[in-house]
């Protein structure tokens, strides 16, 4: 069993909602995600901020219940990872309507443009979200963070590209969207070592999102995925019961099974001779 996290909010991570079918795991449906919400607005669950759940996470900081425990107020942070066009339809705006909030980790280089990282699960390309969305709804309470700026696997890459995928995501955040915005890193795929770690702390990030199972450090901070079998009215992730540790057991399984994404990306490279297909920097 995934032992639930002790003394820390819960943290929950949806990929897509809304939007094209897709032939992977990832995608949440559009009624799926608004039932889910509006029962865990009913149920007294409130999210954090970045700032609110950073403070929780200090040593003497507030202690509000989370998953399970207690009576009154329960809080968890809400994530996006990749930040499809699809959130500021489908997502967000279910979000605001109950006063909630979130935290979206962008793939910088691909703001505003098609989906190029990943395998194709879908019949078209995914569209990223303009920056010019994403600075409405930040205005509306909304945060955003890194994602790397090519949503490279961190742990394949040598010590130079490592450090130039978290250093220019978090330089493009900062002069696009503030300070705050180069606050957090969730790690592509969830891939996480002690190098990644010092790389994320040398950038300038002071927490890091890796996958279900952390180690207790700031930069490797535990998440569970909500995939599309995850459609009951509680996501898994917030559930302290047995059904809860199976799905975040289930959810760490297929978190590295994601690994097969990368490699087939990778013998894709190999085959047609791409090492890169990068965009051109942000300017
Ligand atoms: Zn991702």
């Amino acid at each position: 069993m995934t032992p639930a996290p002790t003394g820390r909010p819960p943290v929950l991570c949806y990929h897509r909602v809304g939007g094209s079918l897709e032939l992977g795991v990832t995608r949440v449906r559009r009624s799926v995600f608004h039932r889910q919400m509006t029962a865990l607005a009913k149920g007294g669950w409130r999210t954090l901020t970045l700032a609110e759940f950073a403070h929780r996470l200090e040593p003497n900081g507030p202690s509000v219940p989370g998953r399970g425990q207690g009576r009154g107020p329960r809080s968890f942070l809400l994530s996006f990872d990749d930040g499809y066009a699809s959130l500021a339809r489908d997502a967000y705006p279910i979000l605001a309507d109950l006063g909630f909030t979130a935290v979206t980790f962008l793939v910088t280089d691909f703001v505003g443009r098609d989906n190029a990282w990943d395998v194709r699960y879908t019949w078209h390309p995914l569209r990223h979200i303009e920056w010019d969305a994403i600075t409405h709804w930040q205005s509306r309470g909304f945060e955003f963070a890194s994602h790397s700026a090519s949503h490279a696997r961190l742990t394949w890459l040598t010590d130079s590209e490592r450090a130039a995928e978290l250093e220019r995501s978090r330089e493009t955040l900062v002069r696009r969207l503030g300070a705050a915005a180069g606050r957090a890193v969730a790690y592509p795929f969830g891939a996480r070592d002690a190098r990644v770690e010092a790389a994320a702390r040398t950038a300038g990030y002071e927490l890091g999102f890796g996958g279900v199972r952390g180690n207790g450090s700031l930069l490797n901070l535990s998440r569970v995925p909500v995939y599309a079998w995850d459609a009951g009215d509680v996501p898994l992730g917030l559930r302290n019961d047995a059904l809860g540790s199976v799905g975040r057991l289930v959810a760490h399984v297929a978190n590295c099974c994601a690994v097969g994404t990368s490699v087939m990306k990778g013998v894709r490279y190999r085959v047609s001779g791409i090492r890169d297909q990068r965009p051109a920097p942000d300017t």
